[in-house]
């Protein structure tokens, strides 16, 4: 008989009750290092006391209006947003997935108000992940996403991963956008190397494309500056953020130029929920305190310490880890053993981890991690490669 709740998640048999920091505690009361932060989402651990402070005071005032009002919570996050990126306006939705049917719709738009209604083409790459949506998923158009969905909407093309040839080889006059994750995610951790963005923002200007950059995973922080496209100076057209931003809270966002906005006019699109007063209250609190410089200086140093610890498990564990990846507190471990049965062992060393593609380890701290914390992680990792090593 099917579950009462739909079974879409392989499960893990854990359920926890109430979280602090970096740290869960599960329903047995014990507690367990929280190194997925819910799959880089609790950009500033659990509980949070200015996140509380902030949910409980918009709570007690305002949680929702239409966006048929003004919304000041709204303005102000969308003025703090536009003030420390690229982005001259922003759009609140609800999700990762969201902020990518909105990229998509805009990019389209933005063309056929330039009167080139022809440029509908957007390319994507191998390994990207963008969302559940009918459209996200058209868009990554891997088999595992698409099987048994078609027919899918129309109009994207996937090329090798940070393959320059095939991007360009793939752009002709009906290209509307390519949309890229500076540093993929579920595809396993893999960092667009900062030529690689340069040339892409080249050869989009070259040939009017849109340069839409998927920062649900890798922005608000985490690789210690606010979007990791920072770390190559270029920008993008259009970006999608979500994750992070609300620390929690369900909130996404598409950042854009005035230029790549220019087709969005009243009318031209629109969310119930998106923007609602208490996300973006949220949203600002979580905003301002990531974007602050000493904060992302902490991020950085935070990382390289736990870079280091983890090159060292590499060296210790060849026959468990294979390499670092990853950029910041975005890190991944490529597994020489199933990557699963990692996460799976670190279950009963009480640290928490996510899998990703390539068989890789991914691993999200909280950006705001003590430096304890990371010792203790990466103490836990070593005891879990020592369980499996005696296991083999
Ligand atoms: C998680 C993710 C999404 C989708 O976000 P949802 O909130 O799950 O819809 C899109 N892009 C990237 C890079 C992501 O990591």
């Amino acid at each position: 008989m099917i579950s009462a709740v739909l079974p879409t998640y392989n499960r893990a048999p854990l359920a926890f009750v109430s979280g602090s920091g970096s740290w869960l505690m599960s329903e047995d009361g014990s507690r367990y290092l929280d190194l997925g932060a819910g799959i880089a989402v609790n950009a500033l651990g659990h509980a949070h006391p200015a996140l509380v402070e902030t949910l409980t005071a918009q709570g007690q005032k305002l949680w929702h209006v239409s966006n048929i009002y003004r919304i000041p919570e709204q303005e102000h996050l969308a003025e703090l947003l536009v003030d420390r990126t690229f982005a001259d306006t922003v759009f609140f939705t609800n999700s990762g997935t969201e902020a990518a049917e909105l990229a998509i719709k805009m990019a389209r738009k933005h063309h056929h108000e330039a009167g080139q209604p022809e440029r509908t083409q957007i390319i994507a790459v191998e390994g990207a992940f963008h969302g559940r949506s009918t459209g996200a998923i058209a868009a990554a158009g891997s088999e595992k996403m698409v099987k048994g969905y078609g027919p899918l909407m129309p109009g994207f093309t996937q090329v090798k991963w940070a393959d320059h040839d095939a991007i360009r080889a793939a752009i002709t006059d009906q290209t509307c956008a390519v949309i890229i994750e500076p540093i993929q995610g579920e595809g396993g951790i893999r960092v667009v190397p900062d030529q690689c963005l340069k040339g892409l923002r080249d050869l989009c200007d070259s040939t009017g494309t849109l340069l839409i950059f998927d920062e649900v995973q890798c922005g608000m922080g985490r690789t210690g500056k606010l979007f990791a496209h920072e770390w190559a100076g270029v920008t993008p057209d259009i970006m999608m953020v979500a994750k992070g931003i609300g620390g929690g809270f369900p909130l996404g966002a598409v950042l854009a130029t005035e230029r790549a906005a220019s087709g969005m006019g009243a009318g031209s699109h629109g969310s119930t929920y998106g923007g609602n007063p208490l996300g973006c209250a949220i949203g600002a609190k979580v905003t301002e305190i990531v974007s602050d410089p000493a904060f992302l200086d902490a991020v950085s140093q935070k990382a390289a310490h736990f870079r280091q610890g983890l090159e060292g498990l590499v060296a210790n564990h060849p026959r468990v880890f294979e390499a670092v990846r990853g950029q910041g507190l975005i890190l991944g471990l490529k597994c020489v053993v199933p990557n699963t049965d990692v996460v799976k062992a670190g279950y009963s060393r009480h640290i928490l981890t996510v899998a990703a593609a390539d068989n890789v380890l991914r691993l999200l701290p909280a950006l705001n991690i003590p430096e304890a914390d990371i010792t203790e992680a990466l103490s836990r990792l070593d005891a879990t490669a020592t369980d499996l090593e005696s296991a083999l």
